[in-house]
């Protein structure tokens, strides 16, 4: 199968005013504890799709030449976590964006000192 075709980052095509707005409404409209549900949904579909990929044998965007199968099972597990990215948002705006955003930045801290100790090898 041709590989497929890796295009440059797109643009949004949606103002990240109209993201929010989107993301908001899908809130009001099926409440706080169907979209948890719905996160929790999305999770396990992308840790399905993850094993899935770790069953192909690996990561790699599709080469030239990579089997159908592969690809089909690549571009599955890039629609779940595009699934996840909008629930962990809608996630962000039920919680505090701003309170994951202080524990987001501490983690990375601690992760940059965690590869701070260690060899590179
Ligand atoms: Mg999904």
């Amino acid at each position: 199968m041709e590989g497929l075709e890796r295009s440059p980052a797109t643009a949004n095509t949606m103002s990240e005013e109209e993201e929010t707005q989107l993301l908001a409404r899908a809130i009001i409209e099926w409440g706080v504890h169907s979209q948890v549900d719905m996160v929790i949904e999305e999770c396990a579909e992308l840790i399905q799709a993850i094993n899935k990929m770790k069953r192909m044998g690996g990561f790699d965007y599709p080469a030239e030449g990579a089997s159908v199968k592969y690809a089909l099972t690549y571009t599955a597990l890039c629609s779940e976590v595009a699934d996840v990215k909008i629930m962990i948002k809608q996630l962000e705006m039920i919680l505090s964006k701003e309170a994951i955003q202080i524990s987001y930045e501490r983690k990375l801290e601690r992760l940059k000192a965690l590869l701070t100790q260690t060899p590179t090898p």
